[in-house]
């Protein structure tokens, strides 16, 4: 990939223009430039993270920051306003907008956040890159919940391989082949599974061979090896022996090659050795991608006579604080957005384009997060190991799917980190007790070594009342609509929230466990059957322009292609169907890599279409 200047690049005609250089846009472009197609990648944000000495900055701003939530490595960009944990508030109609980039209906807050720089929100990932078990595809023909998607697991799975290969995913096939999950007759990951920390074993020992019960159908609890894009150490046997070479740092290859185990993966990862699309972004061919920077698209122009999308309008800026821009079309025979659910659905109702379902930024989703917390009777030494190394997974399936959400249980190793602020929030609270010394110490070290969490991802349907608008009231400084979001928890979200409760409860009490769950009422929150949960946000950005086989259910087809324009594709998450209970992420790669195959297929049936002089 080479980066060029917007005048120089918007100059000439591609193969396919990407709109957005995260995870979805790098890959779409590496594979598409393996094919001699010629890419050019639009990016709102800049490419700082590219040079190691500016993601070095990244960390230091990271250290710095008293609060430190997922944005806090990476500085506001008015020119490309990016949503932030600590500026998350509802601004009810007829009220001044909260502070921040989105203008929240609610009725309750989308508490996600995205990250609008070259590698875009896997700077700042987990890195957790499980599969959608097989019966996630089939949702109303199997529970009669939302709809079916266009493909099965099993023609899918081999796009769930290439992604394994591209994000360098560690992980035993032994542990995930649970649940109809298959993989081909010798299939390794590229990299081994990271080992149990204490906290998992904590956990592992107890509930082995145990069940829950539900509606007469056993759920195991085991705990499982969570397959996670770092590095480990390389199977030998990966890729018919041939074996894998982890990719180490951008800019400084000589890191990066091995998980350190500093948990602090959110909001980054020091060395690199957790994946982010940079890593994809270099490795793409440098002939055949250009990216240009800074460059925000704002619309999609339509070709009334072929119903083709003829160009895309950017607005290219040189200083982030400031307003000036100049407006350019990039123009390709095919145009892909990238930009992650909430900005490619904004695209297509700011152009009017590709909206004859009217689904377009309807049903977006996420995994409201339910978090219980405790301490166990021996020390077991959180803050050690990446955030998350295992999980409960038993629960993701089950007949009681036609009436709640399924869940999974991420175990973390951050102790209270993520529901109090711990350890911090320990010492402010022995402070408070008049503790001191050598006995301040002791009591935090006897309640910190003690701390463990689970983080239970309770799955959401894409209800309709969940979407993105726009409102020409509303814009950022460079006149582009920011996103006016509505979002609620469904009660079939709330009812998954009741019973992983019931489960939580049940794990504890079988691991010895002592529950300090607390309900924060300043906190967002929603109610089931009398209950008060609060929720958080997983960063899992899905739907708004769903995937299906009939044109007026969904916004593209099998292929990620429009139904309305045939040389316009969404790619990424925003065409998951339905979300599973699998953080999202290896599937939209997967479907990146699908869109690719596609798209190339396209390119060589429409050759006789394109024009201009490819760059
Ligand atoms: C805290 C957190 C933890 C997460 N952990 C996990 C995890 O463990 N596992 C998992 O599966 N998922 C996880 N996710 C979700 C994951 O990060 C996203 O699913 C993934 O990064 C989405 O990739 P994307 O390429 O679609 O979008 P993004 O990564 O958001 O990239 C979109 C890119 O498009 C650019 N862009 C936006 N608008 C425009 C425009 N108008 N013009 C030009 N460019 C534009 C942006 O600047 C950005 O670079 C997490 C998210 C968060 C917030
Ligand atoms: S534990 Fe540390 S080295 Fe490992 S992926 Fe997380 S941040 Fe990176």
């Amino acid at each position: 990939m080479k980066i060029e200047k917007a005048e120089a690049a918007l100059s000439r005609h591609y193969d396919v223009v990407i709109v957005g250089a995260g995870i979805m846009g790098a890959i779409l472009a590496r594979r598409l430039a393996e094919n001699k197609r010629r890419v050019l990648l639009l990016e709102a944000g800049n490419g700082a993270g590219l040079s190691y000495d500016n993601y070095s900055q990244f960390l230091e701003n990271y250290y710095r920051a008293s609060a430190k939530v997922p944005q806090s490595p990476y500085p506001e960009n008015p020119d490309a306003p990016q949503p932030d944990e600590l500026t998350i508030g509802l601004t009810p109609p007829g009220q001044e907008p909260a502070p921040g980039y989105f203008i929240q209906r609610g009725p309750l807050p989308y508490r996600s956040t995205y990250t609008r720089y070259a590698g875009g929100t896997t700077l700042h990932w987990l890195g957790t890159s499980l599969r959608m078990l097989p019966e996630d595809f089939r949702m109303q023909s199997l529970y009669g919940q939302a709809q079916d998607w266009p493909l099965a697991y099993e023609s899918f799975s081999r796009y769930y391989e290439q992604a394994e290969w591209e994000l360098g995913v560690s992980a035993d096939v032994e542990d995930q082949s649970y649940h109809g999950q298959q993989f081909p007759p010798g299939y390794v990951y590229p990299m081994h599974g990271l080992p149990p920390s204490l906290v998992d074993q904590a956990f592992a020992e107890p509930l082995r061979g145990q069940f829950y019960e539900l509606d007469g159908q056993r759920h195991p609890l085991d705990v499982i090896g969570t397959p996670a894009a770092r590095n480990g150490i390389p199977n030998p046997r990966y890729n018919g022996g041939k074996g894998y070479q982890p990719v180490g740092a951008v800019g400084s290859r000589a890191i990066g090659h091995r998980c350190m185990g500093n948990t602090s993966c959110v909001p980054i990862c020091p060395v690199q050795a957790k994946y982010n699309a940079m890593k994809t972004l270099v490795a793409s061919k440098h002939d055949y991608v250009t990216m240009v920077t800074q460059c925000v698209a704002s619309r999609l122009l339509l070709d009334p006579d072929n119903g083709r999308i003829s160009g895309v309008e950017v607005k290219s800026y040189d200083r982030p604080n400031d307003p000036a821009h100049k407006v350019y079309i990039a123009r390709g025979d095919i145009v892909a957005l990238c930009a992650a659910p909430v900005e490619n659905a904004k695209l297509m109702l700011a152009s009017g384009v590709g909206n004859s379902s009217g689904l377009v930024g309807v049903g977006i989703m996420d995994h409201p997060e339910l978090l219980t917390w405790g301490l166990t009777q021996q020390q077991v030494w959180p803050f050690r190991g990446p955030i998350a190394t295992s999980g409960i997974e038993g629960l993701r399936w089950g007949d009681f799917r036609s009436r709640h959400a399924s869940f999974r249980i991420e175990i973390g190793n951050e102790g209270w980190g993520w529901p109090t602020g711990s350890p911090g929030y320990d010492v402010q609270e022995f402070v408070g007790q008049n503790l001191w010394g050598k006995q301040l110490q002791r009591s935090l070290i006897e309640r910190v070594t003690r701390q463990v969490r689970f983080g239970i991802l309770v799955e959401q349907l894409p209800e309709a009342g969940n979407r993105v608008v726009i409102d020409p009231q509303y814009r950022d400084p460079l006149g582009n609509f920011r996103p006016v979001i509505h979002y609620d928890v469904g009660d079939y979200s709330r009812a998954g929230f009741a019973k992983a409760r019931e489960v939580s409860n049940a794990i504890f009490q079988r691991c010895g466990i002592a529950d300090h769950t607390t309900f924060f009422p300043d906190q967002p929150n929603f109610s089931y059957a009398g209950q008060p949960f609060n929720y958080q946000g997983a960063g899992h950005y899905m739907g708004g322009h769903r995937m299906g086989s009939d044109r007026n259910t969904s916004v593209v087809d099998a292929n990620l292609c429009s139904w309305d324009h045939n040389n316009l594709y969404l790619v990424g998450c925003g065409s998951m169907t339905t979300s599973g209970t699998s953080n999202p992420t290896l599937t939209g790669a997967a479907l990146s890599i699908l869109a690719a195959e596609r798209i190339h297929q396209a390119l060589g049936n429409t050759q006789a279409i394109a024009t201009g002089v490819s760059a």
